[in-house]
């Protein structure tokens, strides 16, 4: 039987949407060309409450964690694979200024996400730090190979590259690319403004460490002495080169606050489709309704996609509306 939905790309964007719409118990296609280099494969999966230096709320906090928390605990029922780990993370001080917002807003704006933390041994924090007991991590290329497998074993995954210039036939098609360069006459109007990322992956003998530390670089145990750090944020070139001034960048950042030695593993790039300053942009197109979009997924993939691929596939399945921030159609 033919596909109702065919998805292009199986990213963060198009696994969460693929997995909203066979919820929804429609037919499914997904086609992906398989590079290793997409954001989604480089991604930490960091689900983080409080961010930036302004230590501001994530926005749509309070819609978009308990959506996620459901989300993915209901594929790891599905599939049996743990993939989502909800851990306290630990956010450091950089300087005095910082804590002295962090007093401003702690009952205020930050109520309820936030607590006094031990900032532990192996770290420099003269000026102390806190605990966001909220936090989450997805281990993205985990639930996505197995996404991948579970849509390959019920027909829905097939590999191939698709042109934006000749959409496979289906009810709908929904674009889900990440950030790309190529011409596609439909939704090229669309104008990123895409951030290159580098991280590391390090070993520190003797970190006993289990929370992600953050404190100008974020610090994320994968066990085994093992952890990632990243990342930087340049906007050109736009590529997946590693570069020798973002891993100096990045090694400098951790031995502001690391007390331990450390050693260099994997050194990894990609670039985050940051599109409308970090809001998603979905939806169907103006004068094509055979064809949709859910890009601009930015830097928080793993929070942002299972909210509105829920939003998506309502809509595409005639049961509600795309918010009028995040339509692709005041893009184009
Ligand atoms: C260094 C770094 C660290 C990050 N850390 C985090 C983090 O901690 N937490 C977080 O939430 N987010 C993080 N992100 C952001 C996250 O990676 C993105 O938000 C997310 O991966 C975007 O997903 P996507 O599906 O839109 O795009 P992509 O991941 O780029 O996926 C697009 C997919 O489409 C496929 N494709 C493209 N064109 C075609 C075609 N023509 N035919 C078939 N297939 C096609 C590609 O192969 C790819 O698989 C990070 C990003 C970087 C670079």
């Amino acid at each position: 039987m033919s596909p109702e939905f065919v998805i292009v790309g199986q990213g963060l964007a198009g696994t969460a949407l693929a997995w909203a719409l066979l919820r929804r118990g429609r037919r499914v296609r997904v086609i992906d060309r398989g590079r290793s280099d997409s954001a989604s494969r480089v991604a930490a999966g960091l689900i983080t409450p409080v961010t930036g230096k302004r230590l501001a709320r994530s926005w749509w906090w309070d819609e978009l964690y308990p959506s996620a928390v459901a989300f993915y605990r209901a594929i790891e029922a599905e599939t049996g694979a743990p993939f989502f780990h909800r851990r306290p993370a630990l956010r450091l001080f950089a300087t005095e200024e910082e804590r002295d917002e962090y007093n401003r807003r702690e009952s205020g704006v930050l109520r309820g996400l936030v607590r006094a933390a031990d900032v532990g041994a192996g770290f420099a924090a003269p000026f102390g730090g806190f605990e966001m007991s909220d936090a989450a991590r997805l281990d993205v290329p985990r639930y996505l190979d197995t996404s991948r497998e579970y849509f390959r074993a019920r027909g829905v995954f097939v590999a191939g590259d698709v042109s934006p210039h000749d959409p496979p036939p289906a009810e709908v098609v929904v674009f889900c690319r990440g950030f790309t360069t190529d011409s596609d006459p439909y939704f090229g109007r669309v104008r990123f403004n895409a951030a290159k990322g580098e991280m590391l992956t390090v070993r520190v003998p003797g970190l006993c460490e289990t929370r992600v530390v953050h404190r100008g670089v974020w610090l994320a145990p994968l066990g085994d002495d093992r952890f990632r750090v990243g990342a930087t944020y340049t906007w050109e070139p736009l590529d997946s080169r590693p570069t020798v001034a973002g891993r100096a960048e990045i090694e400098a950042k951790l031995r502001a606050f690391l007390k331990l030695p450390f050693e260099v593993l994997d050194h990894r790039a990609a670039v985050r489709p940051v599109i409308d300053a970090g809001f998603p942009a979905l939806g169907r197109h103006p004068t094509h309704p055979r064809l949709a979009y859910f890009n601009g997924l930015g830097s928080k993939g793993s929070l942002l996609s299972p909210f509105f691929a829920n939003q998506l596939a309502a809509h595409l399945c005639g049961a509600g509306a795309i918010d009028e921030r995040v339509d692709v159609r005041k893009l184009l």
